[in-house]
């Protein structure tokens, strides 16, 4: 079995990390006996600076024909002056919208190793964290009929979703969450709008047969607090493009670490995009300083998402924690806590890549 798989490695630390993902997949695809045919792609800066434009057709097509595209991540400095659409963003934008990606997958998995990172009251995050929240990406207010009036003292966005928009974004969730442990939370302001009550009614008649999913509901001014009150029972939230932006961003924080958050953008039929949630943080870029395992954790999402290999996804997550419970860290996880080893980003990519072999060999 062959799937094959285009990688953008972008902009900034984009190509570092990527490279360090590929190693974790060539690692998994040997142990586990089926070949990954890897497709450079360009896009971001690196696609201007070669062609003019942030997306070439080339790249799109390339993404069309792969199983699943592995992103680094896109922008910089360099780039900055440029008008919107000629700008790195417009690449990935470009791209989610070319592969029809509407339900994006941000895990908040905080490894009990790092709880010293967590903003949060240890107590509070004892044992470690883990939820998803799948966002609806490409409808809602983002994407609804908005205007200024004329004497530029009003303005509006309208915020609207069909049934169909909706089923099929709560299918992923309760499919996630099935393969989890079993809770999807359908976040909504149901109290308020109509759109949520229409989220609600939808996922009240979908959970009826689903009946291995235990589904509730929760307005998305109480999730926000208990998020930080008790994150711990969240195992799914499924919610709407603009409560999604705003719940993953506050999820992703409270583990403490942007350097570990992977995510994943899916659609019916074409590929998924698996990428961190990290930017190219031009900062450090080329110094061997950025923590890969964002990336890595996201070609775990990539083989249990994008290719169906759950197997193989646990063995890359088994080896990242095994690797943190041996104390390596990179720098932006690093506490300063006695038996920590701090590396750069190769030797972080190698020890995950020797913990997959080493726990294939046993
Ligand atoms: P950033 O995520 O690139 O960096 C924010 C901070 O986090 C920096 O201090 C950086 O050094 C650190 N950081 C990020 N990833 C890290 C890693 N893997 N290991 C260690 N430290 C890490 O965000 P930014 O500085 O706001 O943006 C930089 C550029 O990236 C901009 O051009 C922005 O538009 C772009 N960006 C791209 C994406 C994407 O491609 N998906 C996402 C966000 C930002």
């Amino acid at each position: 079995m062959t799937y094959r798989i285009a990688t953008i490695r972008g902009d900034g630390i984009g190509p570092d990390v990527v490279a360090e993902a590929v190693k974790a997949l060539v690692a998994v695809s040997e142990a586990s006996g089926f070949d990954l045919d890897f497709i450079e792609a360009t896009m971001g800066g690196a696609a201007i600076d070669a062609t003019g434009s942030p997306l070439p057709e080339s790249t799109l097509a390339a993404c069309k024909a792969s199983d699943a595209v592995l992103l680094g991540a896109v922008g910089g400095p360099r780039w900055d002056g440029l008008a919107g659409r000629l700008r790195p963003e417009a690449g990935l934008l470009g791209l989610r919208a070319g592969l029809g990606a509407y339900a994006n997958l941000r895990p908040a998995r905080m490894f009990p190793e790092l709880a010293a990172a967590c903003p949060l009251r240890a107590d509070i995050v004892a044992g470690g964290l883990d939820l998803l929240i799948v966002r609806e990406l490409t409808g809602g207010i983002y994407f609804g009929d908005r205007g200024t009036s004329p004497d530029g003292d009003a303005a509006w966005d309208t915020e609207r979703y069909s049934r169909a928009e909706i089923e099929r974004l709560l299918s992923v969730a309760f499919d996630a969450a099935r393969d989890r442990r079993g809770r999807l939370c359908v976040v909504d302001k149901a109290n308020v709008l109509d759109s949520s009550r229409l989220w609600r009614k939808v996922a009240t008649e979908m959970a009826a047969s689903r009946p291995d999913v235990a589904t509730s509901f929760m307005y998305v001014d109480n999730c926000a607090m208990q998020l930080v009150r008790n994150p711990r029972q969240f195992d799914v939230i499924a919610t709407s493009n603009l409560f999604g932006d705003i719940l993953s961003d506050e999820a992703s924080m409270i583990t403490g670490s942007i350097g570990m958050l992977a995510s994943a953008s899916v659609g019916a039929a074409g590929p998924g995009i698996f990428e961190p949630i990290h930017g190219s943080a031009p900062d450090i870029a080329g110094r061997d300083a950025a923590n890969p395992l964002a990336t890595i954790l996201s070609s775990a999402m990539l083989l249990s998402y994008g290719l169906g290999r759950k197997a193989e996804a646990a063995a890359i997550e088994s080896a990242v924690a095994a690797v943190l419970a041996e104390g390596m860290r990179c720098a932006d996880i690093a506490t300063g806590a006695s038996g920590e080893l701090v590396v750069g980003t190769k030797a972080m990519g190698d020890a995950v890549v020797a913990a997959i072999r080493a726990a294939a060999r046993s």
